[in-house]
């Protein structure tokens, strides 16, 4: 066993953090949603970076990482720059939409899409979640209808990351409807197609620099040519791009754990109560400890899934784990952190954004409930169970 990246990954995540740190290194916003300027901005620079195409390969414009160096990379991202939501825009982008183009896309599909979104110069969204269909993905409405050499697409969309920016979306119809895992497809939709048209944006109470909205679809035409990989095969499509986001997006929780762990350690290494510093308390040092420990514990059943995903395994079991153990390590830590700071906890420094910003975690990917489903389901359990639930 070798817990030390290779030297060029090492070089790429000095370079990233460093990168984060100095271009994108402001506050998420506060209240309400990211300045689209602003926004795009960032996501240029980030696209210069190699970022947003990290692992897309380097003939349709990518970095061509494997999903060690990807998680690195992200890692870094997210401790360089404290706006965790930004880098939650970007790994959505990369891991959910631009990775299905790359596993089921033709040649034709990845070489009109890939470039512009490994650049920087366009962004994507995956659209799956409906109001009535979250967990449930099998029992989702938007309806796709085939027409001659074209499709119409019928339904609403919820909850889209990057849907307010996007120019292109992956969007998940039922060409079969009732017709499970083979019921669905995936399409590939420019924005601007008439009958596409994106909702304001949410407010959130955390991530709050990933913008989000819901996409309507009232009879959006697009070509058979838009189909990705073929009909019917939509939810190998969502699996595939989901054992990537379960592992390497949640590396950039990694990363602004262990920023807030660090200068928790700094504060309490500071703050005086007492007449000593707080650290000098055992109920306080003992904290921090089982703070490092989660952050440890979770970085290696990430890195072990991300290990496996680079050597080609299928495993939905690994890519699970991680996203259970780093989710609801970033709720502890940022309650831990919160906690340490006293009051300054609530005022909005890094802790208590970082609680803000795990919340959702637990929820998005397929939430943490129906990740147990899934590893209780490969160890023998519960797969009989009617809404058992599989996502
Ligand atoms: C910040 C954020 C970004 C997101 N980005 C995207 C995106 O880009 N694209 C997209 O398509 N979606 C996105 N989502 C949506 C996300 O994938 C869904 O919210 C998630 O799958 C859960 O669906 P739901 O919210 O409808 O909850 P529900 O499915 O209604 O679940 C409600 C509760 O019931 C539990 N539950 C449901 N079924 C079972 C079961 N069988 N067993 C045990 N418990 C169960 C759930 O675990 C949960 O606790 C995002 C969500 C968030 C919060």
């Amino acid at each position: 066993m070798n817990f030390a990246f290779d030297d060029e990954t090492e070089d790429m995540r000095e370079a990233v953090e460093r990168f984060a740190r100095r271009e994108l290194g402001g506050a998420p916003p506060r209240d309400g949603v990211p300045d689209r300027e602003e926004f795009r901005r960032r996501w240029q620079l980030a696209g210069k970076q190699g970022l947003v195409g990290s692992v897309v390969p380097e003939r349709y414009g990518g970095s061509g990482l494997d999903a060690v160096a990807a998680a690195a990379v992200m890692e870094a991202f997210g401790y360089g720059c404290p706006d965790t939501g930004f880098a939650f825009s970007v790994a959505a982008h990369l891991f959910a939409a631009l990775v299905p183009v790359v596993e089921f896309g033709t040649e034709e599909q990845k070489r009109r899409w890939l470039p512009a979104l490994c650049s920087g110069e366009r962004i994507a969204a995956h659209a799956i979640t409906e109001p009535e269909a979250g967990s449930d993905t099998l029992g989702l409405r938007t309806r796709a209808v085939r027409d001659g050499d074209h499709y119409v697409l019928e339904g609403v969309k919820a909850f889209t990351t990057n849907a307010p920016v996007a120019d292109v979306f992956v969007v998940q119809a039922a060409t079969a409807p009732g017709g499970g895992f083979f019921g669905l497809t995936a399409f590939v939709v420019e924005a601007g197609t008439p009958g596409l048209t994106v909702g304001p944006p949410y407010e959130k109470v955390g991530l709050r620099g990933s913008p989000t909205a819901d996409v309507r679809l009232d009879g959006c035409v697009v070509p058979a040519t838009a189909v990705l990989g073929a009909e019917g095969a939509g939810a190998g499509v969502f699996a595939g791009s989901m054992k990537w986001e379960r592992t390497c997006l949640f590396a950039a929780y990694l990363g602004a754990m262990r920023r807030v762990l660090e200068s928790t350690v700094a504060y309490a290494g500071r703050r005086e109560q007492f007449g000593v510093p707080i650290g000098d308390f055992q109920a306080v040092s003992h904290r921090v400890v089982d703070m490092t420990l989660a952050v440890e514990s979770a970085r290696l059943v990430l890195y072990k899934a991300a290990w496996q995903l680079a050597r080609g395994r299928e495993d939905q079991v690994a890519p699970a784990l991680a996203k259970l153990a780093v989710s609801e390590a970033a709720v502890r830590v940022g309650l831990d952190a919160v906690q340490l700071h006293g009051a300054l906890g609530v005022l909005g420094g890094e802790a208590e954004t970082l609680l803000r910003d795990a919340l959702p975690a637990r929820i998005f990917s397929g939430t943490n409930e129906i990740q147990r489903n899934n590893v209780a389901r490969a160890l023998g359990l519960g797969g009989s169970r009617r809404g058992a639930g599989r996502r």
